[in-house]
């Protein structure tokens, strides 16, 4: 790729200041890719000032303006879908009949809705003797994850450029290639110098260098409640707003009345999206006492038919994790939910059959999973289902809510009156009922360690932006 070893700054591809460079591994094949430049904090501090020079007017610019610039972006982005989809597939894995799908209507319907959103948003609102106006907050510091790299990095591209902020775009380390083909694409639809700028590099130094960095007003994080943690740290000293979407354990509750065969199949799907590496994926499977045996044989049914193989092939349900620290990481969870005493009945340890390469990890489903083990607690970020039995309602809830994450949580079942019970009953940020299709309106993000804030729709709108009062202004 062209401008693997350049970064994006003031709207130019440069030069790195430094010349380290880093290989990508392909998680499939664990084969290198391609090399990439790795950036300091010098590269942050050039971008910076650019997005700062930038700002003055493209925080003045019109919502026509942005408009127009948000649907060149959509036609170009269009033009270049099937490319990004095939690369996304190859840097991390997903499986390409998601990557040509779920991934790119993600990036599709958010700009759809931000579009929407922008056209009718009151940037200024009368309120008693003041005018309140909605003004960009500033220059944007923006970091994401591998998981679902593309589509996290347009929840936050696109609420910035509505908004009329500047940004510094870090994507992970280990998914640069899509944000590079994202930078090209910015470039073309003519996003004014300075506006969006691309720095690719390790969090430690790159995302530190933009958490620290003073002339950055606001963070936008995506990605572990550790790193999480750690930006929030090292943007306390200047104050800066950081909004974090991070980790979850989230809780997927079968109700008595689901039609079990299909809610089980569903639930195991959930589980297992972009290789059982989802932040909201409901990894916790709540089941009715009375049903656990019937639960546990569908769920164990469910995971035995996915497809493995190169996440190139169509064919293919479920691909590799990320890489060899999560392989390991993986396997030494399911380790530990078995020496725990959780009952094995798909999967475990070890490469699946007749599988030579690649970070592949056996589709595994635990029952009888106990609160207080492991798997229970802790988010695994692979291909492995918990299945706890809960005694009525009320269990259920408590069941659910004995995390330290609030993400997300899941509810299938007939009864309407009792879901819309359970759903104010849940401390979690998004509630799913019947596996619903994505709402691009609807905020999400996290209560408790999920982290701080709302992307999204018009909630997302906001993080990006002050409130300033202007008091006796009639
Ligand atoms: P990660 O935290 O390791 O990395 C995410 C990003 O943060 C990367 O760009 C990384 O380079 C950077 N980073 C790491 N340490 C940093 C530091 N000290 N300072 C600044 N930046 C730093 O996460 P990951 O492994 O890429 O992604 C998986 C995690 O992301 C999971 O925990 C998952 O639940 C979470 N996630 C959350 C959401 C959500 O919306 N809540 C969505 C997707 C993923």
């Amino acid at each position: 790729m062209e401008h693997a070893t350049k970064f994006y700054i003031d709207g130019k591809w440069v030069e790195p200041a430094s010349n380290a460079t880093a290989h990508l591994i392909n998680p499939a094949t664990e084969e290198v890719f391609a090399t990439i430049a790795m950036g300091s904090a010098e590269d942050v501090d050039k971008a910076v000032k650019a997005a700062r020079r930038a700002f003055p007017a493209f925080s003045k610019s019109s919502v026509e303006e942005r408009i127009h610039l948000l649907q060149k972006i959509e036609a170009i982005f269009l033009r270049r879908e099937r490319e990004i989809a095939e690369t996304v597939t190859q840097e991390m894995g997903m499986p390409i009949s998601l990557s040509t799908t779920g991934l790119l209507d993600w990036c599709k319907v958010h700009t759809a809705a931000t579009i929407e959103i922008l056209k009718n948003f009151q940037f200024a609102e009368k309120l008693g003797t003041t005018t309140v106006y909605k003004e960009p907050i500033g220059v944007v510091g923006l970091i994401t994850p591998w998981n679902w790299p593309i589509g996290q990095i347009f929840t936050k591209i696109l609420p910035a450029l509505a908004t009329g902020c500047t940004m510094v775009l870090k994507p992970s380390q280990l998914t640069p290639l899509d944000a590079i083909i994202l930078a090209e694409i910015m470039d073309e639809a003519g996003v004014p110098a300075g506006v969006f700028n691309l720095v690719n590099g390790e969090g430690r130094v790159v995302g530190e260098a933009i958490s620290q960095h003073p002339d950055i007003d606001m963070v936008s994080f995506t990605g572990s409640t550790r790193a999480g943690i750690q930006i929030s740290k090292s943007a306390a000293d200047t104050i800066k707003r950081v909004v974090s979407e991070l980790g979850g354990k989230s809780a997927n509750i079968i109700l008595d009345d689901a039609d079990f065969d299909t809610a089980i199949e569903s639930a195991v799907a959930n589980c297992f999206f972009i290789n059982g590496q989802a932040c909201d994926a409901g990894t916790r499977l709540l089941v009715p006492r009375t049903r656990l045996e019937e639960a546990t044989k569908l769920a164990a049914a469910a995971a035995n038919a996915n497809v493995l193989g190169s996440p190139a092939d169509p064919k293919t349900t479920l691909g590799p994790v990320m890489n060899a620290n999560q392989f390991a990481r993986v396997q030494e969870l399911i380790q530990t939910g078995i020496d725990e005493g959780a009952r094995l009945v798909a999967g475990g340890t070890g490469r699946p059959e007749g599988i030579e390469a690649g970070y592949y990890v056996k589709p595994t489903v635990f029952s009888d999973v106990k609160p207080g083990m492991t798997i229970y607690r802790e988010e695994i970020f692979g291909p492995v289902l918990s299945i706890t039995a809960y005694e009525d309602l009320d269990d259920a809830v408590r069941i659910a809510n004995d995390t330290v994450y609030g993400l997300a949580a899941h509810i299938t079942g007939k009864n309407m009156d009792t879901i819309r019970k359970l759903s104010r009953e849940l401390r979690a940020g998004s509630v799913f009922v019947n596996s619903p299709d994505w709402d691009p309106k609807a905020p999400f993000g996290g209560y408790r360690e999920s982290g701080n804030g709302r992307e999204c729709g018009e909630y997302g709108f906001t993080e990006f932006l002050e409130i300033k009062a202007v008091v006796g202004h009639g």
